[in-house]
């Protein structure tokens, strides 16, 4: 059967032979969708009035899953053609970025995703930003030849990328893009160069081995660029600055914003003398507990707790806003935090020595106090409303 989407990438619509093969799963001749292989998705549209659900390789047939029944005969097939030029852009842009990598930078292609909003492109080596962007700069210039993608037969002397066993004939199909690839391909490309319009590489990453490339082509290309800009324009009017200046002067705010937390980190430590001196201390079963509230960054509560222990000889409980800290020299502590638990639900545990743990709504220091001072079997989920 012949696979149009091969021979003729411009074609998106014609009269096809259908043969049922179950109520809902046909073949169509000629072929007209590319199925889900090498990498790329799967065509979408329609043959006679039902949709196309999914199209598979199966037993060396390309077959078409559909949304309701369709008989055996004559039918219009239309494809999606919005999404035919999405994949097939992306699968052009990737022949020309693998072709130029091998033969300008040396760099072997040993995996490919053409997804429906980025691709990518896995090389067996490490490229850096600058080689990706010379990269991009050279596909463009392939774009703008505008040559004409070629599909010749039984050319063997041609890389292959994919996998091709699932091909059902001896035909080996080969696409040709000027003198810049030729490599054996299952998968539906668009008729020129030109078609694809622009590509883009939008991020490098490095992989346990080599590197993944991003790409985006056509449309959604020019989407993603103008998503870009419009970030950078905002950033520079936030930051009075060019464009070029914005990463040196984000790392500055950054440098400044640790500076600035590291000299409130120092003024929080030396205030803990004072703290500690003006802490709520409440009898709980004869033994002293100091409490503070909200008055310190959380990650000195812990610091502050065992130092309010040592300071009334019994326990220290430190909250900041709903995350808790208690510590405790006559070994209350898990049991402190049971008690705020038990009146207003949260979750953390600890040691009789040392507890923490987040409670589920934010306390004042007053119903802290009152909770710790309730007698022992009048805590309940419920005491909130039972105190009023
Ligand atoms: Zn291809």
């Amino acid at each position: 059967m012949e696979r149009l989407y091969w021979t003729e990438p411009t074609r998106f619509e014609l009269e096809v032979d259908v043969t049922a093969l179950t109520d809902r799963r046909i073949t169509i001749d000629p072929i007209l969708f590319h199925p889900e292989e090498g990498g790329q998705p799967a065509d979408t549209g329609q043959v006679g009035d039902a949709t196309v659900m999914g199209v598979h390789l199966v037993n060396g047939q390309i077959v078409l899953s559909l949304d309701k029944p369709l008989g055996s005969g004559k039918h219009l097939a239309r494809l999606d053609r919005k999404h035919r030029l999405h994949t097939a852009s992306q699968h052009s842009a990737q022949h020309i970025l693998s072709g130029l990598a091998d033969t300008r930078f040396n760099l072997k292609t040993v995996g490919v995703h053409i997804g429906l909003e980025r691709s990518t492109i896995d090389f067996e080596t490490t490229v850096d930003w600058s080689s990706a962007q010379t990269l991009e700069s050279c596909a463009m210039e392939v774009v703008m030849e505008n040559l004409v993608i070629e599909t010749v037969f039984n050319d063997t002397a041609v890389r292959s990328r994919f996998d091709l066993k699932h091909i059902d004939s001896e035909l080996i199909r080969v696409v040709k893009i000027g003198q810049y690839d030729a490599s054996a391909c299952c998968g539906a490309h668009v008729h020129r160069t030109g078609d694809i319009g622009i590509i883009r590489v939008v991020d490098l990453e490095t992989r346990k081995q080599g590197t993944r490339l991003s790409f985006i082509a056509g449309p959604k290309a020019l989407a993603f660029s103008q998503t870009e800009t419009s970030v950078l324009r905002s950033l520079r009017q936030l930051s009075h600055c060019a464009t070029e200046e914005l990463p040196g002067m984000l790392q500055k705010q950054w440098d400044r914003s640790a500076a600035l937390s590291k000299a409130v980190d120092g003024l929080y430590d030396q205030m803990l003398p004072t703290l500690v001196n003006t802490a709520v201390v409440v009898e709980t079963e004869g033994s002293k507990t100091g409490i503070q509230v909200n008055t310190l960054p959380g990650k000195l509560s812990g610091k502050l707790a065992a130092l309010m222990a040592d300071h009334v000889q019994g326990s220290g409980v430190v909250v900041s806003d709903t995350s808790i800290c208690i510590h405790s020299k006559t070994m209350m502590a898990k049991e402190l935090l049971q008690r705020l638990h038990d009146a207003v639900g949260g979750r953390g545990g600890g040691s009789p020595h040392a507890a923490s743990g987040m409670l589920a709504e934010v306390l004042t220091r007053e119903q802290i106090v009152s909770i710790l001072q309730a007698p022992k079997n009048r805590h309940s989920g419920s005491w909130l409303k039972t105190e009023g």
